[in-house]
């Protein structure tokens, strides 16, 4: 299988899933201050993490992702570490408590790890299950058999295998509701004040690796459901500022280099009509060429994990290859759902997806080359 991008093509596109494609000014910008930060003759590596420096750094990224997110008062950001899979298992440890259970509406791979994860320290009950359709839908939210009682109900708003995403929150009442958000955060405004939780690791569309993002409604910072040490436990860290140990500090930095940029480039409302013209561009094209096929129904295809495969499932690989050495990398599916996937992040430039919609047209023109 192609795993490795290397090219001669002039320029290259990453369409990975994650680490996702991160916009080169910024790429500079992070050089040049691990280097010397702001003039200080330091590196921000070198910042220790109580100095005024990185609790200013911190505070501007917070002030900035408030912002693009228009986060109400009510809630509390938390820049924690572990990644989006360590936060599966940790909102269940910290949130359900025994004799109590959560519900969990499976859409995918990543909401069954999800379960899987919270499994192994309470009670889940599945309250939507759309593996029988193959999760090529979403399975109608007046369907799902919600529990009042229910400590959280839990979705993954895009799911990054199998490639269908959430248009809007399910209503969920008074049940709080929980999102794992990692692959669409800030691809779009959410209405953050309808969640209880949100969680994103920031190497999709959010940064890089290191630093997960949290969005917790104040109500839910309680003492956690168990004794948990001090670092996963979310209302220690809303009180420390999510400082009781040393945070991963360039991650935060990045993170914070990539508000501003949204900030600039119009925010939210600015990358969700961004992403809505490249998903359509490039599922017009796939719907265009018979030998191109996507699974997922047209209402829940995400815009941001394109997810496809050939009619003629034995030229994937040939497909894979050919683009890879035009510069348009990381093509191959989830492992689990196989395939092809093209991931359009915020930082993937029109011109990628210009790249990739040549190159599907003039593959689907060639007759396959005789085994
Ligand atoms: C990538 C991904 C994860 C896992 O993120 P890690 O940072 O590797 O833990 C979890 N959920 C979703 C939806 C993802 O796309």
């Amino acid at each position: 299988m192609a795993r490795s991008c290397s090219t001669d093509a002039a320029r290259r596109f990453n369409f990975a899933a994650g680490p996702g494609q991160l916009p080169p000014e910024l790429l500079e910008q992070a050089a040049a201050d691990l280097l010397d930060w702001a003039g200080t003759g330091l590196s921000v590596l070198e910042l220790p993490f109580g100095s005024i420096e990185f609790r200013d750094l911190m505070a501007r990224a917070e002030v900035d992702l408030r912002a693009l997110l228009a986060i109400p008062d009510s809630h509390r950001v938390l820049f924690l570490q572990g990644g989006a899979y360590a936060h599966m298992g940790l909102l269940a440890m910290n949130l359900l408590a025994e004799g109590r259970s959560a519900d969990y509406v499976l859409t995918g791979h990543w909401s069954e790890r999800a379960a899987a994860e919270a499994r192994r320290f309470g009670t889940v009950r599945v309250a939507a299950d759309g593996a029988d359709s193959g999760y090529r839908a979403i399975p109608p939210p007046a369907e799902w058999q919600l529990d009042p009682e229910a400590v959280y109900c839990h979705i993954t708003s895009n799911e990054t295998a199998h490639g269908v995403q959430f248009r809007e929150p399910p209503e969920t009442d008074a049940v709080p509701l929980v999102a794992g958000m990692t692959s669409d955060f800030l691809s779009a405004p959410v209405p953050v004040e309808r969640y209880g939780l949100i969680y994103a690791s920031a190497q999709k569309n959010a940064g890089i690796a290191g630093l997960t993002i949290l969005i917790i409604r104040d109500d839910l910072l309680r003492a956690p459901a168990r004794p948990l040490p001090a670092v996963f436990d979310y209302a220690r860290q809303a009180e420390a500022a999510s400082r009781v140990n040393t945070p991963p500090i360039f991650a935060v930095h990045f993170a914070g280099l990539l508000f501003r940029w949204l900030l600039d480039h119009g925010g939210l409302a600015e990358a969700a009509r961004a992403s809505e013209r490249k998903s359509a561009r490039l599922y017009a094209a796939l719907d265009a060429e018979p030998l191109y096929q996507c699974p997922v129904a047209a209402e829940a295809r995400s815009r941001i994990t394109v997810r496809f495969h050939l009619a003629d499932p034995a030229r994937e690989r040939t497909f894979i290859e050919r683009a890879q050495r035009r510069g348009l990398c990381f093509l191959a599916g989830h492992p689990a759902v196989g395939g092809i996937r093209a991931s359009l992040y915020n930082a993937m430039p029109e011109s990628g997806v210009d790249a990739l919609i040549a190159f599907l047209h003039e593959f689907a023109a060639e007759r396959p080359a005789p085994d």
